[in-house]
């Protein structure tokens, strides 16, 4: 789970970190009044939306007087902002933070994430931080400065100067440095992130340390420990079918092809969208119903995947241990009854009671493409798109 940046600041604050001060706002008045209660003489407007990038998409302005503080407000609110990191639809903006201008001297970069080659959770720094850090990241991967944390014994105050000597960071800087970067740390491991990124942390004239920008992602498995996280979640930020799915307690992931998949377990999804890949094609989405998965879980499932418009074939392939074959069959008739499909629909089951199952489907009248393994069920539903969109170009 995604949190917005001022509530990434409000929970840092809490481990030590120094902020700009900031207020939230929902309208233009409210913005303007925060800036005066903020005090100084610049301030900056800064988009919540659950993305980086904001930066260079327009996201985050600067202004001279609390007219400015408005007019930037007024822009930015109920207006769709496109970062790159977002995809095309970008993210709608209904809130704003309004902060202190902090004047910059120099702008590092510092994540931690969870590292899954080592498994552990690794610090990831670079001298020069900034909106350029993407670019940097692929271009000149070799100057980002890593350090990985032993679990057993936490980050150690001696990695932390390690670090801050390749960053090249000035000796009376240290002390701060090195409590910005544990104070991170122990936020990472308290609150069981998957992410922490500071961006820019930036030292200012006077020698300050400040974290300008920062982003937080949660284990979502690990949020029943933390209500008080849980309950930061945006849902206007999310994939719309992905929030519903949450809702039901289903996976779902969205790409930009016209497949949709409903499947049973990640594993058998990755295979799914692999094949796909190799036939040429993209998925539209995938949706695990998981183990265990009634009738009703099963036509849920169909009616999400089906949300998306860009779904022109619904591929279900369910390779049944703990499932039984004959309730997914269930399950797809049930939904295709109550709300007939125009679209054509591919099903492979194997496994658990795969002989009642493939009956169910066969004395349902529906027309369903059946398949009997995982290449055969992509090669159709490959087939089936092409058939549709040339008769489309028709
Ligand atoms: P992002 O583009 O989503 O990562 O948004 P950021 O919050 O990082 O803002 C983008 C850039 O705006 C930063 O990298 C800074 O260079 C600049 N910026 C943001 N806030 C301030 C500020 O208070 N003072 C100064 N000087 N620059 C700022
Ligand atoms: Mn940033």
């Amino acid at each position: 789970m995604d949190i917005h940046e001022y509530q990434a600041k409000e929970l840092l604050s809490g481990f030590g970190l120094r902020v700009p001060k900031g207020a939230l706002a929902y309208s233009p008045e409210q913005a303007a009044y925060r800036a005066r209660e903020i005090g100084g003489e610049r301030w900056v407007v800064k988009a919540q939306v659950h993305s980086g990038g904001r930066g260079k998409a327009g996201g985050v302005i600067v202004c001279d007087s609390e007219n400015a503080v408005y007019e930037a407000t007024d822009k930015l609110l109920g207006s769709r902002l496109v970062p790159s990191r977002t995809g095309k639809w970008g993210k709608i903006v209904y809130r704003v933070y309004v902060e202190e201008f902090i004047p910059i001297d120099r702008e590092l970069y510092i994540g931690l994430v969870l590292d899954r080659k080592s498994e552990r959770i690794m610090v990831v720094a670079s001298a020069q931080g900034g909106v350029e850090i993407d670019e940097i990241s692929t271009s000149r991967p070799d100057t980002l400065i890593r350090s990985i944390v032993e679990p057993a014994v936490g980050m150690q105050p001696f990695q932390v100067r390690e670090l801050a000597f390749k960053l090249g960071i000035d000796a009376t800087h240290l002390r701060e440095y090195t409590d910005f970067i544990l104070g991170a740390y122990r936020a990472f491991e308290e609150l069981d992130a998957t992410m922490v990124e500071i961006n820019p942390l930036v030292e200012t004239d006077a020698g300050k340390l400040y974290a300008i920008d920062s982003k937080m992602t949660f284990d979502d498995n690990a949020l029943f420990r933390h209500p008080e996280i849980a309950e930061l979640r945006d849902k206007s930020q999310e994939h719309p079918q992905q929030s519903r799915a949450a809702d039901r307690g289903l996976s779902y992931v969205g790409f930009e092809g016209e497949i949709g998949c409903v499947v049973n377990g990640a594993g058998l999804g990755m295979a799914t969208l692999d094949m796909i890949e190799i036939a040429g094609e993209q998925a539209a989405n995938f949706l695990d119903i998981g183990g265990g998965a009634s009738a009703e879980r099963v036509a849920k499932a169909i009616r999400i995947v089906r949300l998306d418009e860009n779904v022109k074939v619904l591929l279900v392939n369910v390779f049944a241990g703990i499932n039984r074959c004959d309730w997914i069959a269930q399950g797809i008739v049930q939904a295709l009854e109550q709300d007939p499909i125009d679209i054509p629909i591919v099903v492979r089951l194997a496994g658990n009671n795969v002989e009642q199952g493939r009956k169910i489907l066969s004395l349902s009248g529906l027309p369903i493409i059946r398949a009997n393994t995982l290449a055969e069920a992509v090669e159709r539903s490959v087939r089936a798109l092409n058939a549709k969109t040339d008769t489309a170009q028709k």
